[in-house]
């Protein structure tokens, strides 16, 4: 049985998904495929190859950008050369330790209802250093042939939190930003401020198909009522 998940969208746009570990143990990565290049935002947990399943889907030059450090996202990172990512989490990357990207005393043997392998070892977990090889940030167009995405900083849940839109289709991927589930913005280097001001960036997008890391991909009325509801619950 395949580790990944595949769902293919309109737009050339693919969600990759680990379902052998629960909504928020794993997370969803998104391949949005244009003319002449192919951005990947975010890799997974990395416990399966993710490079060659990528490989089946676009034979484009791939940009890998990384929406944060947590483990969930970056598993599979190191396995591509062009590796972008905002400043505020790079170091992270280039010595990630369990602890700094949160999977240890997370992420545990039972996350798993089964394993890529059957001889799969857990306990040799472990996250491969991928420091980013160029860094984004807020307002920073990606070029990829035919269409065009904008990185927004969307800090908050992280300090280096990048989202993703495509203006021309409407299409938002809020990655860790926003989500319909439990969200986390009490981990060392959240800041619930700056994840308030992050909601609203997301929601001034007017964004008609809304992407996220974890859980149901959203329409606008379901994205609009999540976003609300999270600005009420982390307060003013
Ligand atoms: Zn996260
Ligand atoms: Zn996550």
């Amino acid at each position: 049985m395949d580790w990944f998940e595949i769902t293919a969208f309109p737009n050339r746009i693919y969600r990759l998904s680990e379902p052998a570990l629960g909504p928020l143990h794993g997370s969803h990565s998104w391949l949005v495929v244009g003319e002449q290049k192919a951005l990947l935002i975010d890799t997974g947990v990395g416990v399966a190859p993710l490079a060659p399943v990528i490989r089946g889907l676009t034979d484009l030059p791939v940009i890998c950008l990384i929406s944060h450090s947590h483990y969930d996202h970056i598993g599979g990172a190191y396995e591509f050369a062009d590796r972008r990512m905002h400043e505020a989490e790079a170091e992270i990357m280039a010595n990630p330790t369990p602890e700094l990207t949160f999977w240890g005393g997370w992420l545990k043997a039972e996350s798993f209802s089964r394993f890529p392998t059957p001889d799969y070892e857990f306990s040799a977990y472990a996250i491969q250093p991928a420091p980013p090889t160029a860094l984004v940030n807020d307002g920073d167009e990606i070029e990829l042939g035919g269409r065009t995405v904008t990185i927004l900083h969307t800090p908050g849940h992280s300090p280096g939190l990048l989202s993703v839109f495509e203006k021309a289709t409407g299409t938002l991927f809020t990655t860790d930003a926003l989500y319909d589930g439990e969200m986390f913005f009490n981990l060392r280097g959240s800041n619930v401020a700056d994840g308030r001001r992050s909601i609203l960036k997301l929601i001034a997008t007017e964004a008609k198909a809304i992407y996220p890391g974890h859980f149901e991909t959203m329409g606008s009325a379901t994205f609009q009522r999540v976003a609300h509801h999270r600005l009420n619950m982390i307060g003013k």
